[in-house]
Parts: C-alpha cells; sequence; structure tokens
C-alpha cells in the first residue's frame, strides 16, 4: 500500500511553494513533468522538467485550453497497476506511470471576485485540471494527489519519513480533499451561470459547498446525529468561527443558543457594555450597563429562574468579577469577543462550564439568506437584517415618549427582534422588565410577560414589577387592543409596534386614553 514516488505530474495556478516543492522531490530523484508556465518556473530555478507536450506529443493548444487532456496523462493517471489488462495497455502504448499528481485550478472564483468580463470568466474555468484531479484522486490506490499548497509541507514530511513514498492512509485523505476541491470549484461555477446568466436570487442554497468541522455527540435529541458545517467561502465570524476555551464538548443545541446569544449580544457592538442570557433559543435577560457586571446583574433579575442552565452573551470582552458572578449560578455556555486573564481564571474553575471566545462580533445588517428545510422542500429567505433608526418612527399617540421613553422603546423593540413569535418585550432603564415568547397570541404574550415581572418583583422584594413605567415592544401589531390593554395593566407607559392593524385606530385610541405613547415602526419582526 506504500508507492513510491518516481514521477510527479505538477500543473499550478498559484506558483507558491512551487519551487521548493520542485527542489525536494528532484532530490529525492522524482523525475518532474509539467505544463507551460509551472515548467517555466521550475526551470528558472535551475530545476530539470520534463514537458507535458514532449509526453502527449501534441503542443499545448487553444490558448491552454487543452494540455494535459490525453491518453498519455489520464492513462498514466488511471491505471490499475496490478491488473495485467491494465499493464498490458500501459506496455503497448507507452504510458509512464505518474505517482503524484500536485495540481491547483484557474483561479475562477478570484476573476469573478474582481469583477472580469464574461469572456475572462469563462476562460478561466479550468478543464483539464479537476480532470487531472479526479482522475488521480479515484486511483487514490496508486496516486497521490495534492490540490492545495498547505499540504506541500505534509507531502515532504511523509515522503522523508518513507522513504520516498506516500501510505494508504494518507493518499485517501488527500482524495477527500481533493474531490471536495472540484465540487467546490464547479459549484462555484455552477452558481455563477445560475446567478449571472439565469438572475437567480439563491443558487448558493442549492449549491453551498461546506466543509465538515466536527461530528456532534447528537441533534436535538439523542436519536438525531447532528454535525457542524461551515461554507466554503465563509459569511463572517461568529459561534461557528469561535475557539473553545475549555468545557465539555458542545451539543447542538448550546451551538443554536450560543449563536442566538451572540447574534442578539451583537445588536450592542460598540456600545456600553451588554449582556444576554438566552434559554431555548430566546433571550431570558438583556441589560446594557456602565459595567459589565451591573449588565450581568440586572439580565439575570429579568427572569433568574429560567437563567439557571443559560447561554450568556457579552458584547464586550469579558472581565474578572462578571466571570466570577456567572460562575455562582449554572450555565452552559458563555460566549464572547474577548476574556482577561481574571475572567479566564475564573471560569477555569467550573470544569463543565464551556467558555467561547469568537474574534469579533456578527454584523446584525450583513446580507444572507436563511433556509428551512420542509417535507419534500426547501424555503429560503433573506436574512432578516431589517433595522429601525429613530427617524423612522412615527409618534401615533397625543403624547410622544420622553428621550428615556424613546431609548427603552428602541432596545425593547432589538430584543423583540431576537424572539420568537409573538413576541412581547418590557424594557425598563436598559434592561428588560419581562418577555413573552413563542405564545398563539399576543395577548398571552403580554400576560406571560407581565407575570414574569411579578415573579422577580417578589423574589427580589422590589415594591413594584419593572414593567411600571416600562416601554412594551410588540414583534408585529396589536390585532386588536387587548394586548394593548395587558401592557397597561403591567404598567407600562410606552408602546413600539409595527403598526399597520385594521383596528389600529381602536388601538391608538386605547392607548390615548391610558395616557400611552407610541411609536410605529412600520417593519415587523416575525421569527418563527
Ligand atoms: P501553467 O501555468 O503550468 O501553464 O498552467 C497550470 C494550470 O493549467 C493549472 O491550473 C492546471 O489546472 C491547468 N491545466 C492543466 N491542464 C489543462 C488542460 O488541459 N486544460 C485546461 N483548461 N487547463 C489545464
Amino acid at each position: 500500500a506504500e508507492i513510491q514516488i518516481k514521477r510527479a505530474l505538477l500543473s499550478v495556478s498559484d506558483k507558491s511553494g512551487l519551487v521548493e516543492l520542485g527542489r525536494e522531490l528532484a532530490r529525492l530523484g522524482v523525475e518532474l513533468v509539467s505544463t507551460g508556465g509551472t515548467a517555466k518556473a521550475l526551470r528558472d530555478a535551475g530545476l530539470d522538467v520534463k514537458d507535458v507536450s514532449d509526453i502527449t506529443g501534441f503542443p499545448e493548444m487553444m490558448d491552454g485550453r487543452v494540455k494535459t487532456l490525453h491518453p498519455m496523462v489520464h492513462g498514466g493517471l488511471l491505471a490499475v497497476r496490478d491488473n495485467a489488462d491494465h499493464a498490458k495497455a500501459m506496455a503497448d502504448h507507452a504510458i509512464g506511470a505518474i505517482d503524484l499528481v500536485v495540481v491547483n485550478l484557474y483561479p475562477f472564483q478570484q476573476t469573478v471576485a474582481k469583477g472580469a468580463e464574461r469572456d475572462e470568466v469563462i476562460e478561466n474555468i479550468d478543464i483539464g485540471g479537476p480532470s487531472m484531479v479526479r482522475s488521480a484522486a479515484k486511483n487514490h490506490a496508486f496516486v497521490a494527489i495534492v490540490t492545495d499548497p498547505a499540504d506541500y509541507a505534509t507531502l515532504l514530511g511523509q515522503l522523508a519519513d518513507k522513504g520516498g513514498a506516500t501510505t494508504l492512509e494518507f493518499r485517501k485523505k488527500l482524495a477527500a480533499k481533493a474531490f471536495a476541491a472540484t465540487a467546490a470549484y464547479d459549484s462555484a461555477i455552477s452558481q455563477w451561470f445560475a446567478k449571472v446568466d439565469q438572475g437567480e436570487k439563491f443558487p448558493e442554497r442549492r449549491t453551498m459547498a461546506s466543509r465538515l468541522v466536527t461530528t456532534l455527540r447528537y441533534g436535538e435529541n439523542p436519536h438525531q446525529e447532528a454535525a457542524l458545517y461551515v461554507p466554503e467561502t465563509p459569511f463572517g465570524s461568529g459561534v461557528a468561527q469561535a475557539e473553545q476555551v475549555q468545557g465539555k464538548e458542545l451539543s447542538y443545541n448550546n451551538y443554536n443558543d450560543a449563536n442566538a446569544a451572540l447574534e442578539l449580544a451583537a445588536e450592542f457592538a460598540g456600545g456600553d457594555p451588554a449582556v444576554v442570557i438566552v434559554k431555548h433559543a430566546n433571550p431570558c435577560g438583556v441589560a446594557q450597563r456602565g459595567t459589565l457586571l451591573d449588565a450581568w446583574n440586572d439580565a439575570l433579575a429579568c427572569d433568574s429562574v429560567s437563567a439557571f442552565g443559560g447561554i450568556v452573551a457579552t458584547n464586550v470582552p469579558l472581565d474578572g468579577p462578571t466571570a466570577e458572578a456567572i460562575c455562582e449560578i449554572f450555565t452552559e455556555v458563555v460566549v464572547a469577543p474577548g476574556a482577561d486573564d481574571a475572567a479566564r481564571a475564573a471560569f477555569a474553575r467550573k470544569k463543565n462550564l464551556r467558555l467561547m471566545i469568537t474574534d469579533g462580533l456578527p454584523d446584525p445588517l450583513r446580507a444572507g439568506v436563511n433556509q428551512v428545510v420542509i417535507a419534500g422542500g426547501l424555503l429560503v429567505q433573506d436574512r432578516d437584517n431589517g433595522h429601525i433608526t429613530p427617524d423612522m418612527l412615527k409618534v401615533v399617540t397625543k403624547r410622544a415618549p420622553t428621550e428615556q421613553e424613546l431609548q427603552d422603546c428602541l432596545f425593547a423593540w432589538t430584543v423583540a427582534k431576537h424572539v420568537k413569535s409573538n413576541a412581547i418585550v418590557y424594557v425598563k432603564d436598559g434592561a428588560t422588565a419581562g418577555i413573552g415568547a413563542g405564545q398563539m397570541n399576543r395577548r398571552d404574550s403580554a400576560r406571560i410577560a407581565a407575570i414574569k415581572a411579578r415573579e422577580a418583583a417578589e423574589q427580589h422584594d422590589w415594591a413594584a414589577p419593572r414593567t411600571v413605567g416600562s416601554a412594551v415592544a410588540s414583534d408585529a401589531f396589536f390585532p386588536f387592543a387587548d394586548g394593548l390593554l395587558a401592557a397597561v395593566e403591567a404598567g407600562a407607559t410606552a408602546v413600539i409596534q409595527p403598526g399597520g392593524s385594521i383596528r389600529d385606530e381602536e388601538v391608538i385610541k386605547a392607548a390615548d386614553e391610558a395616557g400611552l405613547a407610541m411609536v410605529f415602526t412600520g417593519m415587523r419582526h416575525f421569527r418563527h
């Protein structure tokens, strides 16, 4: 199963590391065969190279479209060496075996990315390269295929270890990577055609090439298998790219919840320290304060019952005092864009706690697509990156919100966007006072949020629930006045909601009668 490398075919567009590789191979006595540009680069470095055209008996022609597409090349790649018929065919036609192929492809993606004209893009569709990659990868029982300059060092390491041979195990790994590379390459081409020629909006959803990061212990439930993938072309940094500093292995639900928490924390990027506590993908406490410790304490106070076993995200690096405080309750995951030494030391005492550090926060305004698998199909939509600025708000009541009410309205609106519908979120002084999530009618969400706020008041011996004097956000319009009246009953003094119900007038009238200030956003944030 170990194959001695006697002849290597090198044909690369990206010539980084090429000369060093060629020199080492030559030193090991390997015969080098190359296409035009690659051969020139090797020769310029003083190495002995044979031209592919000498082997095929044909010149490279048609602007390089036809260079290596020839039985003298593909026979040498595909022959099953221990098959008598194949061996005879090789002998009859004087086909020499090729033991190593080093190929990387015409830079199609880069050509598209630089905005090249159609003709140039088409010319950068590599044909012979992928053919050699696929031939060599198919015949990995005998041939080693290297498609990534990053693997040159590993290859040379193995050749040094094995006296100039490769192992079957290594060739299998290289073959898997090679087919992943040609699949990604072809999916990029197919996406370009679908998008540019066919005007399709979401071709990347059909053909998105992704790479397995890790298999997970199980999915949402133990009888479901699961894994984490990242796209070959990443969308930016987030939980999928985070470094796990410590703790138990992350589960499927941990990833999902940590993502929900970090996406909400990211809404506060660049602002005062903010803490988000998530359970089952819904926030159960969010606060923004002068210090991260204060933000943690006030986020926790919103619903400390739900926070047990929660997922915590912050918008700034973790510090020691906050980490100490988080460690006082059972927490599954903490994810943050950094942690100082004191924070790391505090968490280190909680062996099971999973600490995830990201190299930044995902951009809430980024474009993208979401997909949901339904029976027999796939539902695809643009990511909800809708964003409300104060100038977009329309005051619809007699009373306009005070500056503090306006701030709390916007805070509540931001949180509501990250709460499953129907979402009702009460906020007072930059901290959630009650969150109602995922109910089948809006009035129930308003009531549940108020009940939670009352329980928090009892637990902390507060004179009144924090919903008194709060701002309340509703992710979609109130279809009837009853939801709004439930909020009035809880003590809310300001309301933010999309508006647009046929009963808006009735709802506005109820708000005016209760002395509320209400603003319409004109934008809805369902999250199902
Ligand atoms: P070079 O710089 O050596 O002239 O060309 C190297 C590139 O040519 C590599 O990216 C390789 O994948 C590509 N290539 C090799 N053989 C063929 C072929 O027969 N047709 C086409 N279109 N590309 C080829």
